[in-house]
């Protein structure tokens, strides 16, 4: 509990014991209304104070004001009727108890989330002569070697130049089986060192590093606000004054009907109904249930592995129809093996052909680029390339030892008008130009990611209506991997410009309804990303422009990952759904009730109190998303 907290509670208990004493005591007058303005006071002084506040500032209708004109009036009300303060007191008092409650579950809510976003590492490790020193995160340089032993968290994002240790990545991923490392291996922040010591030379700084990006994401997420929410501030905005109003009219027009039709004016019973009305017509169940929910369900994600960087995203996620795929690195893996090097002429070996390819590509984030780096295996000399230029969706030029090299698709050759010859093979074809002859080409070729079948069946299964993948490769291998996925429909040897253009037809075709997420691994996507209604990046192993240009990111790059991100979204929504409808229903119920004089302010009060309890209660429950 929090000192705030805790002092409500002292008020609480110091109100209620002053109701229970002064109940013993027989005065009468104006000493029976002082001393039971003490308790009163004690409770409400700060519902008052607002109120006050929000009338000077002329945002009058929010739920102080109904609190205190409701309480106020049947204080005064006590005076006229023979001095029975109890219940102004007792309304107030069950309010506090109520907001009390609420700001308990919330807090414990949010901090719920926080230790399981408790990534942030505290400090990096740096040997100097021997000794360890720890430092601030922040100060390490890039290319600085730190040291992580067993059960600390990795800070900032690295290579592991020394050591073997598994890691345990479930507060990112949501993946429970450690990883195991080994020099030579690219890790992230916020990963725990479970068994060796490691050392890891640093390959961004600590603002850029994993961590660091995740814990922007989600701090900022709430700040995006979904239709729901504002659903709910502009059903607040009407409905406030509109119960006002309502109030209102209940205290003037019924016993003024009454006086002119002769069947007894009781202004004093209408009053009190007006009043009861006001304290009925609360609606904080609905404004605080809302935002915690969502706030929950993206919680809840997160400790999937799922970053969704608002409510406004979460919403949407949970109409989703049609997911349309980009295919390398985020169906397939994205590592590619050359199968076969097919030289044209003898003017260069296949070694010397993957050099070239190698040395072209050393500044590419391709996955085709790296594939081809790791197939040539020595140290790139980078001082032996210069104007490097990558085309995205073709390939790269560049001048190796001044030689011009080019290596790419069909697209790229036709582009240089060199004639190329096709391959007979199924695979990813890199085509060579050197010194501006063709001179062969390099097949290679990629693998699913082994949870790809499942994770269309799960899609299928969530009710997705269509799948489609986008590709920029061949093809012949786009249609194979289209057949082995069984996706619905195939688009290849598309530049990145022509994503961009099958995704606008394919939001066209798709029924109103339903929601289109184009699921890429960020590499030349990301226009694509942010133009579907839900980008969802393949976040892992830091592709910057992913993070960026994406609604929501997968940090562990399993396409599984999209069914469950459906799933907890309307998960949440649900229970958004039925708070919602049950708090607004509960509220009709009783402002009937209450305007027919069939309930008193008790029981308003309980109506109250009781449905925001249990909506609180619900709303939390979208926190838990592990077994979906
Ligand atoms: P995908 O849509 O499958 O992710 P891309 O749009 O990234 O594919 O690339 C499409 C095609 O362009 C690749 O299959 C490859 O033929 C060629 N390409 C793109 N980048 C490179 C590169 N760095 N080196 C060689 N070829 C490339
Ligand atoms: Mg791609």
């Amino acid at each position: 509990m929090t000192k705030k907290q805790k002092k409500m509670l002292v008020r609480i208990l110091l109100s209620a014991a002053m109701l229970l004493g002064l109940h013993f005591l027989p005065i009468e007058g104006l000493w029976r209304f002082i001393l039971y303005l003490i308790p009163y006071l004690t409770i409400g002084y700060d519902i008052l104070r607002k109120a006050w506040k929000g009338i000077r500032n002329k945002q009058i209708f929010d739920e102080n004001f109904l609190m205190a004109i409701a309480t106020v009036g049947a204080m005064l009300q006590g005076v006229l009727q023979g001095g029975d303060y109890v219940e102004a007191i007792a309304v107030m008092l069950f309010y506090q108890i109520g907001e009390l409650f609420q700001s308990y579950a919330v807090g414990k809510s949010r901090k719920n989330i926080s230790a399981l976003m408790d990534i942030r590492p505290d400090y990096a490790n740096i040997e100097t002569d021997g000794t360890l020193e720890q430092v601030d995160p922040e100060e390490v340089p890039v290319g600085s070697i730190i040291v992580v032993q067993p059960g600390e968290k990795v800070p900032i994002d690295g290579v592991v130049t020394e050591g073997a240790s598994s890691l345990n990545t479930s507060a990112l991923t949501g993946e429970s089986l450690p990883r195991d490392v080994t020099a030579g291996d690219e890790i992230i922040s916020g990963c725990i060192n479970l068994t060796g010591v490691l050392r890891i030379q640093t390959t961004r700084e600590f603002g850029e590093s994993t961590v660091s990006k995740v814990l922007d994401l989600v701090e900022n997420a709430s700040s995006r606000k979904s239709k729901s929410e504002d659903f709910i501030s502009k059903f607040a905005r009407i409905y406030t004054p509109a119960v006002c109003f309502g109030a209102l009219f209940l205290a003037v027009v019924p016993p003024v009907f009454g006086l002119l039709f002769g069947s007894g004016a009781n202004f004093s019973q209408w009053l009190y109904r007006a009043l009861t009305f006001l304290v009925a017509s609360c609606p904080c169940a609905l404004v605080i249930s809302i935002p915690l929910s969502f706030f929950a369900g993206i919680g809840g994600a997160s400790t999937q592995g799922i970053l969704v960087k608002g409510s406004n995203y979460l919403e949407a996620l949970s109409k989703t129809g049609w997911v349309v795929f980009d295919k390398t690195g985020t169906l397939t893996q994205g590592v590619f093996e050359v199968s076969a090097i097919h030289q044209q002429g003898t003017a260069y070996t296949g070694d010397q052909l993957i050099e070239y390819a190698a040395l072209a590509e050393s500044a590419s984030s391709h996955p085709i680029s790296k594939s081809l780096q790791r197939a040539y295996g020595g140290e790139i000399d980078r001082s032996r390339v210069t104007d490097i230029q990558e085309i995205s969706g073709c390939g790269v030029m560049a001048k190796v030892d001044d030689i011009p090299v080019a290596a790419g698709n069909d697209k790229l050759m036709e582009r240089l008008h060199i004639s190329c010859s096709p391959c007979h093979l199924v695979g990813t074809v890199i085509h060579m130009a050197i010194a501006g002859e063709y001179a062969g080409h390099i097949v290679i070729s990629d693998l699913i990611k082994p949870t790809a079948p499942a994770a269309m069946e799960a899609l299928k299964a969530a009710g997705v209506k269509k799948t489609v993948m986008l590709t920029g490769d061949a093809s012949r291998v786009a249609q194979q991997v289209a057949k082995e996925l069984k996706v619905d429909e195939v688009c290849a040897e598309l530049l990145p410009g022509d994503k961009v253009a099958q995704v606008e037809r394919l939001l066209e075709e798709k029924p109103e309804k339903l929601k289109l997420a184009f699921v890429g691994d960020g590499i030349n996507d990301a226009p694509v990303l942010s133009r579907a209604d839900i980008g969802i990046a393949m976040g892992a192993m830091g592709s910057d422009a992913a993070i960026e240009a994406a609604d929501i990111v997968l940090m562990d790059d399993d396409p599984m990952k999209i069914a469950k991100a459906i799933k907890i979204s309307r998960k949440c929504l649900g229970i958004v759904y039925q708070n919602t409808v049950f708090a607004i229903a509960v509220k009709l119920l009783a402002l009937i009730l209450v305007a027919c004089g069939a309930a008193n302010m008790w029981m308003a009060i309980f109506a109250d109190v009781g449905v925001m309890v249990l909506a609180v209660l619900n709303a939390i429950r979208a926190l838990f998303v592990k077994k979906l």
